[in-house]
């Protein structure tokens, strides 16, 4: 893409200091935005931020999972960079284990992270979105959210509660020029899937018609492309990236 179609923007990525959150800061980075890097660590959300294309990116400790620290850090950013444009949910975790065994802190900091952050960060920019009439809001679910998976009931649970709170936002954020859709990346290779065992990756190609594994640009251009102006009259979709996985 030659074009510099988000040039002037600020726009945040939480989980941006690695994997799929790093791939679409650096692609929006491409795209002329400011990217806010957003992450538990702040010195590696710093250091991701000083990596990216073009000048004026900054990174934030931030926990997506603490209301108050959102709302501080949506302040911190705004100051710094100016106002929110674009807002890519993308943090997540995943605490996996059978029914049985599943904890409650297991379910718990799995979908305080994952659902209750995105919820947060999208509730601190929708103010000031509204006013401005324009915004774009992306959140990063899974194709697990909308098949379930053994061993995943929390991420499982997340990842769908992530869907209903992308078609609601669309619907109730429409009528003010704000946008909000959803990614469902299949099996991306990242430090969340590193720790699969050969046998679970054979497994898992098995089930996947374009026959490979996903790389992190392969999500970050769609990104790219639903946050930005061609995809001016998408809203409330979920699309998912999995190598024909899900259909
Ligand atoms: P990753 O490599 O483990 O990176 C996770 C990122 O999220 C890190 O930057 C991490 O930084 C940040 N993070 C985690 N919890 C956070 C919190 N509470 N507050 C702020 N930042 C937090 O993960 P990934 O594979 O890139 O996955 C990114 C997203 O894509 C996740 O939502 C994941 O569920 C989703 N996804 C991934 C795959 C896949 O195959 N990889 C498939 C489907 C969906 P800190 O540790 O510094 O906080």
């Amino acid at each position: 893409m030659g074009t510099r179609e988000l040039e002037g923007s600020v726009a945040i990525v939480t989980g941006g200091s690695r994997g799929i959150g790093r791939g679409i800061a650096e692609a929006l980075a491409q795209a002329g935005a400011r990217v806010a890097v957003v992450g538990r660590n702040g010195d590696s959300a710093s250091a991701a931020a000083a990596e990216l294309t073009g000048e004026g990116h900054a990174g934030f400790a931030c926990d997506v999972a603490d209301p108050a620290q959102v709302n501080a850090t949506l302040a911190s950013i705004e100051e710094a960079l100016g106002p929110v444009a674009v807002l890519v949910n993308n943090a997540g975790i995943t605490r996996d284990n059978i029914l049985m065994r599943m904890k409650d802190e297991e379910f718990d900091e799995v979908v305080a992270a994952n659902l209750k952050g995105a919820f947060n960060f999208t509730r601190a920019v929708t103010r000031g979105m509204m006013k401005r009439r324009s915004g774009a809001i992306l959140n990063i679910t899974s194709v697990v959210g909308l098949t379930g998976n053994a061993g995943q009931a929390n991420y499982a649970a997340s990842k769908a509660g992530l869907v209903g709170l992308t078609k609601s936002v669309a619907k109730e954020l429409a009528s003010r020029g704000v946008r909000c859709n959803a990614i469902a990346p299949g099996f991306i290779r990242t430090d969340m899937t590193d720790e699969l065992t050969e046998a679970q990756v054979e497994g898992l190609l098995q089930q996947i018609p374009l026959g490979i594994l996903g790389e992190v640009e392969q999500i970050a251009g769609v990104a790219r492309f639903l946050v930005g102006p061609g995809a001016s009259y998408i809203t409330g979709q979920i699309l998912a990236v999995d190598g024909g996985m899900v259909m």
